[in-house]
């Protein structure tokens, strides 16, 4: 047992931090809101808040957590690692969020799970208050109830199911990834490196459409293919038209949409995809990295 207890990125004091076994550099933290997780003993010591707001570490850290992934935080992929957390400023999209929770806890009809409130990292919010909010919104919704005896034992209503077999629809229909990109030999290495293995080793399955290499009606093509793709990736590098088309027809028809672009081209978006959380990548390899985490985190 170490001698602090504390979690250094919630602040609760009382929760388990332990040395381990193997004699390796850092500490398991065990926290009932942010999940478990080793950290680095200088990570541990160092102010994690220079590096981003730490309910988003938390958040971030918590969900890698629910998805299995052991993570060890250190200062140098703590960006990262909130970088690939999608945080969704939007009631329904939290209600989503939380009902997938619930279905993913459950899984089976009429199962229930225990939530207390210092669980709200699992919905990526920044404090217990929003997601006592979600969770009332979800109940005056009739997404999810409550089991008779207890106020925090919950489970998906029928209309929480119907919801949740929408999200999976507009989610996994497909595992055909369409990737919109500027075709320039410049970003081959980006395609074979980064984004080709990042979407095979998510079990996706890349689809590319060189518009110059074709002359028949290349449109309607790729038009069919976005329709039928479960996911789409666009890389704004090089600032195409044809790549704000597609990731805008893709994500008015509620196709999930990931936004990457190189760094030192970030400035150059447009002013209206800005606020889009794009995934601002340096080689192929940041963006494979940090490609396979953003679906991991956006794909139910
Ligand atoms: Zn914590």
């Amino acid at each position: 047992m170490f001698m602090d207890n504390t979690c250094p990125l919630c602040g609760s004091n009382e929760e388990t931090v332990e040395t381990p076994p193997d004699g390796k550099d850092t500490y398991i933290v065990c926290c009932k809101s942010c999940g478990n997780y080793e950290i680095s003993r200088r990570t541990y010591n160092a102010d994690l808040a220079n590096y981003a707001p730490l309910w988003k570490i938390s958040a971030a850290i918590r969900n890698k957590y629910e998805n299995g992934e052991e993570i060890i935080l250190h200062t140098g992929n703590v960006k990262s690692l909130v970088d690939s957390t999608n945080f969704p400023d939007d009631p329904f999209d939290l209600i989503d969020k939380l009902l997938e929770y619930v279905y993913r806890k459950t899984g089976k009809v009429g199962d229930n799970v225990k939530l207390n409130l210092y669980d709200f990292p699992i919905i990526c919010v920044e404090s217990k208050n929003q997601f006592k909010y979600i969770i009332d919104k979800a109940l005056d919704l009739e997404l999810i109830e409550k089991s008779q005896e207890f106020s925090n034992i919950l489970r998906l209503s029928l209309k929480g199911w119907k919801r949740i077999s929408e999200i999976k629809k507009t989610k996994i229909d497909s595992k055909k990834a369409f990737v919109a990109m500027w075709f320039n030999s410049e970003l081959d290495e980006i395609w074979e490196k980064g984004i080709k293995p990042a979407l095979k080793e998510t079990k996706f399955q890349p689809v590319r459409i060189d518009l110059e290499e074709h002359n028949e009606k290349i449109c309607d093509k790729i038009i069919a293919e976005i329709k039928t793709s479960g996911l789409l990736v666009a890389d704004f590098t090089g600032q195409r038209g044809g790549v704000y088309f597609e990731a805008g027809f893709a994500f008015g028809l509620g196709i999930p949409v990931i936004w990457t672009c190189r760094k030192n081209d970030i400035e150059n978006l447009h002013f209206d995809t800005r606020q889009y959380n794009h995934i601002a990548w340096e080689t192929a390899e940041d963006l494979k990295e940090k490609l396979k985490n953003r679906i991991l985190a956006t794909i139910l």
